[in-house]
């Protein structure tokens, strides 16, 4: 009797027991984008750090309308004036500008009548008016971002404004994507009998670098023991993480479980119940983690999702963004497999106030197109017929 297939959920808890945290690295904001940030955040000061105009217009006392002021100077973005308002005074101020030592309020200049070097205020002016507080931002020692926030444009712009100019992130987890087969071609080469053109590199790399990983140039591997053993030994000796695709199944010429248990790679498993995607094998040696993902390329850009995802984000000590994605409303029956969870690829609307799930055209393992456009991957479990039209479904992150 074989044993029993591991689930996915189990399948991904052992991935991620199995993965250690890099270390953290700083890095000058302006290569921070899409990094995870390591360490928290806090304001270094108050955000704004002085009390100061929310218009153009001028810095008054409180007071009703109709009062004439004499203009006496100016505070510009910048450049505070140093005249101190007295009564019957108003000084020009810019957005932005230092509310002036004396004033307690702002009139924009559209609710004045300036003549030469007064003016009269058309409404009346209550405390506070138009002025933004020191701290109303940040407070200093305020928490802006948490360790684990991916750090894009918005977390820039708040960490800048905290007073940050390095930022203490995740070193990004170093991949080598491996496709094994004879019949691969590079990307154009011509096709001559028998032969295909090597989609899952190029995708696993970009999928990868989505992630936030560096990947080396995608390498290919013959089915050939060997080489197959040369190639995964030189990758795992220089990444933290080895994607290799294709040669995990049960064939002749799959070569990679023996060339990994020959290279010392501990076996974590192999194969889960899952559909497309169950010759999927994961291992470690040291620290680093060897992903064999099947062949077909809708299998490798599954369990890429599904396994490889969670733990490129695990390294860097980020969130999983599976919290995001609930439920949805499954839009057709789909024929269910007796055995094994079947990851569907689907498209997501919107339908008086519900998500519907849509699979996205055939969903053969060979299928490349049935990748495209499709929002996310629908879980149907496995069990006898269909599982009907309307049936809730789970839903998990598929990347692009
Ligand atoms: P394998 O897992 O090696 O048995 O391959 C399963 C199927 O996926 C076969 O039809 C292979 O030709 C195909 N395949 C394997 N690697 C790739 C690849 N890198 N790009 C596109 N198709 C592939
Ligand atoms: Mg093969």
């Amino acid at each position: 009797m074989p044993a029993a297939l591991i689930t996915i959920a189990q399948a991904r808890e052992l991935v991620l027991a199995a993965t250690q945290r890099l270390e953290h690295e700083s890095v000058p904001i302006a290569e921070a984008r899409d990094r995870v940030l390591g360490v928290d955040i806090r304001a270094a000061a108050d955000v704004p750090p002085f009390p100061c105009s929310a218009m153009d217009g001028y810095a008054v006392n409180p007071g009703p309308a109709d009062r004439a002021l004499a203009i006496v100077a100016e505070s510009r973005a910048g450049l505070p004036a140093s005249h101190t308002l007295a009564d019957g005074e108003a000084i020009r101020i810019s957005t932005g500008g230092a509310i002036p030592a004396g004033a307690a309020a702002v009139i924009p200049q559209e609710n004045v009548q300036a003549a030469d070097g007064s003016i009269v205020t058309r409404i009346p002016v209550r405390p506070g008016d138009h002025v933004r507080d020191r701290g109303e931002d940040m407070r200093a020692g305020d928490t802006v971002l948490r360790a684990g926030t991916v750090l894009g444009a918005p977390e820039l712009g708040a960490a800048v404004a905290a007073g940050a100019a390095e930022l203490t992130v995740a070193r990004r987890p170093r991949v080598q994507v491996l496709s094994t087969g004879d019949e691969l071609k590079a990307p154009g080469e011509p096709l001559g009998p028998g032969e295909i053109h090597n989609s899952n590199g190029p995708m696993l790399v970009a999928l990868a670098e989505h992630q936030g990983a560096t990947c080396a140039p995608p390498g290919r591997l013959p089915d050939d023991r060997a080489a197959t053993e040369a190639g995964l030994a030189h990758a795992i000796e220089n990444s933290d993480v080895v994607i290799v695709s294709g040669g995990v199944s049960v064939g002749p010429h799959d070569h990679v479980k023996p060339a990994l248990a020959n290279l010392g790679v501990e076996e974590i498993f192999w194969r889960v119940a899952l559909q497309p995607g169950k010759p999927t094998w994961f291992g470690r040696r040291g620290a680093t983690l060897v992903f064999g993902l099947p062949g077909n390329p809708v299998s490798a850009a599954v369990t890429f999702s599904l396994f490889v995802r969670p733990a490129l984000a695990a390294l860097q000590g980020r969130g999983d963004e599976r919290a995001l994605y609930g439920e949805a409303v499954l839009a057709t029956a789909v024929a269910r497999n007796p055995d094994r969870m079947q990851a569907l690829r689907v498209r997501l609307e919107r339908d008086n106030g519900r998500l519907r799930a849509i699979p996205n055209g055939p969903q053969g393992s060979h299928i490349v197109t049935s990748l495209l456009g499709a929002d996310a991957l629908a879980l149907i479990p496995p069990g006898q017929g269909e599982l009907e039209a309307g049936a809730t479904v789970t839903l998990e992150p598929l990347p692009r």
